[in-house]
Parts: C-alpha cells; sequence; structure tokens
C-alpha cells in the first residue's frame, strides 16, 4: 500500500502503510541479519527510530529457524521491535555464501555438491535447477533446500510486514547466457512467489499481509535488464526491488542500470535498491532516479571497526572518521558536535578511542549508534528536501568536497 505524497524531478515522497506502521519514504533500513541490529538492543532501536529495519531469512531459517519464531508470537515480538519489519527471501546469501564460505567448511564437511545439469556457476555449496536451489549451510555444512514456495513459507512463519520474492541473485561477473538463464527463472520463480504467498495471505485482513516486493534481475545487460523491468513490473507485486552483485557496490554500474529501467516501473509502486547504502553519496544517486529504499550493511559493519560516518570529512575520505587515529588520543570533543545522538551527547573521541583501543564491547554499541543515526537524518533530511522542492540543492551541498574540519588538528 504504497502513496506518492509527492515529487521534486524524479525523486520521490512517500509512504508505505504496513500492519506496523506507517513508513516514510525514502528510507534507510538497518540491517538486522540475526533479528537484532549488531550490539544494539531494542530500546536502542526504538531510539534511534528507524521507519523499518530488516532481517534476513537465510540467517534466521538455520537459526533459530523460523518455526520458533512463530511460536514466540513472530519477528516483532520475538525481539521486542514494533515497527515495520522487511525480510529478504534468503536468495543472495544462499548464493553468495555459497562462493564465500566454501573454504571454511571444506576441511570438516563433506564435499560440496557436484555440478549436473544446469548448474549455477556462483559457488560449490549451492546448485540450481528450475525448481529451486539446494545449497549447504555456511556454518554447518548442513543440506538444505530452497524453493520460491518454501522461501514464502518462511518469510510468513517470521512475521514480517513486507517479504521479498524468491530470485537467483547473478554475479557481476556472469556471462550473457548464463545471466539470461537466471533471469528467466527469476520470473518464473515470481509467479510462483505470488502464488504461494496468496495461499498464505489471510483474505479476511483489510490490508494485504504481508506485502511482496518482485525483483528485476539481468545482471550488466541493458536488453535483460529492461525486459527483467517489464516482466516485473507487468505482475500484483506491491513494490519493486532491483537486485543484483553490482547494486551499491558498482555505483557506475549501479547509475546505468537504474537509467535504463527507471521509465518501465510503475509510479504506483515502492522501488527498493538491494544492498545500496554505504556512502551518503550512493544514497543521492538512487533517489534522484526514484528509488524508495535501501539498505546496506556498511554504516553497522564499519562501526565495529571504528568508523565514525561524519559530514564534515569530506568526499575525499567518503565522509568517514576513524577513531584508532592517534590525532583522537586526547580529543576531548564529540565525534560531531552537531550530531544529536546518545553517542555524540555523551562522548568524547578520546573517550571512543580508549573503548576500541581496549576493545570494550561498549565501543561497538556507541559506534553502531552514531552511524545508525547519521544514515536516518540523512533520510529524514532528504525527505523533507524533496518536500521543499530542494532536492537538488541539498545533493550539490553534500557532494561538495569539504575540508577536514579544523577541530582535528586543534587537540
Ligand atoms: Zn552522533
Amino acid at each position: 500500500m504504497f502513496t506518492l505524497l509527492g515529487k521534486n524531478g524524479q525523486a520521490r515522497l512517500g509512504q508505505i502503510k504496513t500492519k506496523h506502521g506507517i513508513v516514510e519514504t525514502p528510507c534507510f533500513m538497518p540491517v538486522g541479519t540475526q533479528a537484532v541490529i549488531k550490539s544494539l538492543d531494542s530500546e536502542d532501536l526504538k531510539n534511534l527510530s528507524p521507519e523499518i529495519i530488516l532481517a534476513n531469512t537465510y540467517h534466521l531459517y538455520l537459526k533459530p529457524g523460523e518455526k520458533l519464531v512463530k511460536k514466540a508470537g513472530g519477528l516483532h515480538k520475538f525481539m521486542n521491535w514494533p515497527g515495520p519489519i522487511l525480510t529478504d527471501s534468503g536468495g543472495f546469501q544462499v548464493f553468495s555464501l555459497g562462493i564465500q564460505k566454501k573454504n571454511r567448511i571444506a576441511k570438516r564437511q563433506p564435499p560440496a555438491f557436484k555440478s549436473s545439469g544446469n548448474l549455477s556457476n556462483q559457488g560449490q555449496l549451492c546448485a540450481v535447477d528450475e525448481q529451486g536451489v539446494d545449497f549447504r549451510s555456511y556454518w554447518d555444512g548442513g543440506k538444505h533446500r530452497f524453493t520460491p514456495e518454501k522461501a514464502m513459507q518462511i518469510q510468513f512463519d517470521l512475521g514480517a510486514d513486507i517479504i521479498m520474492a524468491f530470485d537467483e541473485c547473478t554475479a557481476d561477473t556472469a556471462p550473457l547466457n548464463y545471466t539470461k538463464q537466471a533471469m528467466f527463472r527469476t520470473h518464473v520463480w515470481a509467479k510462483r512467489s505470488l502464488q504461494a504467498l496468496k495461499k498464505l495471505r489471510n483474505k479476511k485482513l483489510k490490508i494485504k499481509y504481508p506485502l511482496i516486493l518482485g525483483i528485476i534481475q539481468g545482471g550488466r545487460f541493458k536488453n535483460l535488464r529492461r525486459q527483467s523491468a517489464k516482466f516485473i513490473s507487468s505482475l500484483d507485486f506491491d513494490g519493486i526491488a532491483i537486485g543484483g552483485e553490482s547494486i551499491g557496490y558498482n555505483m557506475l554500474r549501479t547509475r546505468r542500470i537504474f537509467s535504463w529501467i527507471s521509465d518501465l516501473l510503475p509510479e504506483n509502486k515502492p522501488r527498493y535498491a538491494m544492498g545500496l547504502g554505504s556512502s551518503p553519496l550512493d544514497v543521492f544517486v538512487v533517489v534522484e532516479q526514484g528509488v524508495d529504499m535501501f539498505d546496506c550493511v556498511s554504516p553497522t559493519r564499519i562501526a565495529r571497526h571504528g568508523i565514525f560516518y561524519l559530514k564534515s570529512a569530506g568526499a575525499k575520505n567518503q565522509f568517514r572518521l576513524s577513531i584508532l587515529n592517534k590525532k583522537f588520543k586526547a580529543d576531548f570533543k564529540p565525534i560531531d558536535s552537531k550530531c544529536g545522538c546518545l553517542t555524540c551527547r555523551n562522548y568524547s573521541r578520546a573517550y571512543l578511542r580508549h573503548l576500541f583501543k581496549a576493545k570494550e564491547l561498549t565501543a561497538l554499541r556507541l559506534a553502531t549508534i552514531h552511524n545508525v543515526h547519521f544514515m536516518l537524518e540523512l533520510l529524514r533530511e532528504i525527505r523533507e528536501a524533496i518536500q521543499k522542492n530542494r532536492f537538488k540543492k541539498l545533493k550539490s551541498a553534500w557532494e561538495r568536497p569539504a575540508t577536514i574540519i579544523p577541530a582535528f588538528h586543534k587537540s
């Protein structure tokens, strides 16, 4: 249930109505892989007040299992988060962890799937056929199978507000023929996902619950991307996602892909760029092209390595400050004196640096709070700018390379 409230150029201001509240868009979704934003508890999360958070189907299916989450009353009750939740379909992890983790379990597990027939060329821990994907768990090597129907059932049991169709995420390097096959498979799976969810949905509810988004694939090929955009947009999805390994990781390619398909996307459905939001400038690139939602692990992941987002640090260092740098040893100012987050209101750079150096766990929480707050504030600023027809001005202000703030050197 998406309402387009206004536009400034192609940038859109909107609202998605879900069972657990209204999501103001454009929005950034912090990633709570295992039903938690790493190092934060639900009180921290409520104080930060994201529009919506994301949880991972693949991880929750493996640990603790969707049946247990269902027994607990669904994800919202299980993790004590009353706001909207989106779950991915698990497809991305099935394919990507199939490559990344194969070495980790190779020593203690039986051989991975042998290639036969029409297999994915993306990893030895998963084997795709027309019906679904066989894969081994990245952490214990156990054998599992995902199909569109299974992915719908898991997400439905988890109780998310917005769920994703099951797709095959192709690698950036995949050749044309393979990408084409995977795209057609994704299209068939999109239809099957919709049918499976139809059976699960409670028809008595006034609003459709959960909402479901279809995913456009097609890799780095213009014709395939356009073909996929047309097909997915023609189905009865509540929103359209743009997937693929490039999105958010290769911004030149991301920009190009969006320019190919943006004229084909329906105006009345939310658009989701999957895995984007590593740098504030990336956000401006896709919001400018009419994207309404995105998620990225970067803000929370880099926080755990002592990297804090900082607006005044300029484009040159990607708006980042590394607290481990010696120059902050006796710097008693906050990370950002203009930031209203709990960390900046209460703690100095010197103290935060000390916590990281001493490997104190609180360091992770305080850094995560700041970075999530930074991204959420950025999106609030963007929504306000769209509303006041000054999105372009705001974008230029952020793009202007800023000099390192003098405070860095004074103390
Ligand atoms: Zn802060």
